[in-house]
C-alpha cells in the first residue's frame, strides 16, 4: 500500500539494518567487559555515539541512549521532580498537546499530589507564548514542551520558550521526537536543556533513542548502574544503538534534499485535497509546521470510515497519534485547538517520509476523490 503513517514510524535505512546485522553476528560481546572483545564493543558504542553526536548537534557526554522517547520523558519529568525536591521547585508547566505517553505520566504525578499546569494552543495549534510566561516562575521544576506536534506538525516556539525558561532558571525539555530528521534544528541551536528522541522515527530501529542532557547539568537517573556516566543503568543496546548512528549519518547527509523533498510532496498533497471539496478542512493551515505532515478532516466524516476506505483502496494512514488510534476518545491535541469532539473524531493524519513518490501523492488523490468525495456529497456537509 501507500503508506503515509511515517510519524508512527519509518523504514529501517538499509545502512542501518546491514550496520545492526555486523554488529548482532560479531560484536556481541559486553561494552562493559574488560577483555579484548569486550574493548571492542565499546569503541563501537563510543564511535556510534559520537555518529549520532554530530547529527543532533550535541556533545558525545551530553548524550544517553535511552529505549526511546518515552523512556528519555520519564527520565526528564521525574528527574526534574527529583532534583528539584530540596529547592522547592515542584511544579510541572507543559504544553496541552504532548504526547499521549507524557501527558499520562503528568496525569499520574497529578494524581499523586504535583503540581501540573498546562500552556493552551491557539486554533491553529499554536502554543500561546504569554500563557507559558505567566505559569513559569522560580518554583517550577520542569518546563516540558515538544518541538513539533505528532498530529498537526505544528512548530513549538523553542527558542523563544527556552529564553523565557532561562530568565526564570527553569530546566527547559523538548520532546523532538517529531523533530528529528524533519527539521534543521539542532540541539545545541535550540537552547534546550533536555531533548527526548526515538531512532525509529528517523529510519533507525525500534526501541532504542536518547535523552541529551545539557553539559554541567546533572540530572538524576531513573535505572541505577554504571552506564551510560551512571545516568542509565543496564548494559548497552549496541545493535540498535549502531542502527541509531547509521540511520542519523543517512539522515544527515540527505537532510536538505530530504526536507525539499518533503515539503514538495505535501504542498502538492494540501492543494490538491483542499481543490477536491470545499469541506476539506487541514488542521494548522498556514502556520510554521512540519514539511511532511497534514491533518485534516472530510467535514464530518467519522476518521475510522475514512481511514477503511482508504486502506480498501490501498492507502494507509492514521487518526491523531497513532497510539491512540485504537481508542475512541477524540484527539486531545485537537480538542485543545478548539475543535469538537465530531470534528476531533473526523480527522486523520497523512505523514510523508524520504520514499514517499510524487505517483504515490497523485494516487492519494484519486483515491480520495474516488471514494471519499462522493460520501461527502451524500452526507450534504457543512461548508463553513
Ligand atoms: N513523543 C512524540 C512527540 C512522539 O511522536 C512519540 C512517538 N509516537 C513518542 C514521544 C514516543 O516514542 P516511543 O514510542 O518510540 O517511545
Amino acid at each position: 500500500p501507500v503508506y503515509l503513517d511515517h510519524n508512527a514510524t519509518t523504514a529501517v535505512a538499509p545502512e542501518a539494518v546491514q550496520e545492526m546485522i555486523d554488529v548482532l553476528e560479531r560484536v556481541w560481546a559486553n561494552p562493559s567487559s574488560t577483555h579484548g572483545p569486550g574493548q571492542a564493543a565499546r569503541r563501537l558504542l563510543a564511535d556510534a555515539r559520537n555518529r549520532v553526536a554530530t547529527f543532533l548537534g550535541c556533545q558525545a557526554t551530553e548524550l544517553v541512549f535511552t529505549s526511546g522517547a518515552t523512556e528519555a520523558n520519564h527520565i526528564a519529568l521525574l528527574g526534574a521532580l527529583a532534583r528539584g525536591k530540596a529547592e522547592g521547585c515542584t511544579r510541572l508547566v507543559l504544553s496541552a498537546v504532548e504526547h499521549p505517553g507524557l501527558l499520562a505520566l503528568a496525569a499520574r504525578l497529578r494524581s499523586e499530589g504535583t503540581p501540573v499546569e498546562l500552556i493552551p494552543v491557539n486554533a491553529s495549534g499554536q502554543l500561546n507564548l504569554e500563557a507559558a510566561r505567566a505559569l513559569l516562575g522560580p518554583d517550577v521544576a520542569l518546563l516540558s514542551v515538544m518541538g513539533a506536534n505528532n498530529e498537526t506538525g505544528v512548530l513549538m516556539p523553542v527558542r523563544e520558550l527556552a529564553e523565557l525558561a532561562r530568565a526564570q532558571g527553569v530546566p527547559f525539555h523538548v520532546d523532538a521526537t517529531q523533530l528529528v530528521g524533519k527539521s534543521g534544528l539542532r540541539f545545541d541551536a535550540s537552547g534546550a536543556d533536555l531533548w527526548s528522541l526515538s531512532a525509529h522515527k528517523l529510519h533507525g530501529p525500534k526501541g532504542v533513542g536518547a535523552l541529551l542532557i545539557r553539559r554541567g547539568l546533572s540530572w538524576p537517573a531513573l535505572q541505577a548502574g554504571r552506564q551510560e556516566r551512571n545516568r542509565r543503568g543496564g548494559t548497552e543496546n549496541l545493535p540498535g544503538i549502531v542502527g541509531f548512528a547509521a540511520a542519523a549519518e543517512r539522515a544527515a547527509r540527505t537532510l536538505a534534499d530530504d526536507l525539499a523533498h518533503l515539503r514538495a510532496l505535501r504542498d502538492q498533497l494540501e492543494a490538491s485535497l483542499k481543490a477536491l471539496h470545499p469541506a476539506v478542512q487541514i488542521h494548522g493551515d498556514g502556520v510554521a509546521r512540519l514539511p511532511n505532515t497534514v491533518c485534516l478532516r472530510f467535514g464530518t466524516l467519522d476518521a475510522e470510515q475514512v481511514l477503511n476506505k482508504l486502506e480498501r483502496a490501498g492507502v494507509v494512514a492514521s487518526s491523531g497519534a497513532a497510539c491512540t488510534a485504537s481508542g475512541t476518545q477524540p484527539s486531545h491535541v485537537l480538542l485543545a485547538m478548539g475543535a469538537t469532539a465530531l470534528e476531533a473524531k473526523a480527522s486523520v493524519r497523512l505523514s510523508l517520509g524520504r520514499h514517499t513518490q510524487e505517483r504515490e501523492i497523485a494516487h492519494t488523490v484519486a483515491v480520495v476523490r474516488r471514494v471519499i468525495v462522493p460520501l461527502l456529497a451524500a452526507a450534504d456537509v457543512d461548508v463553513e
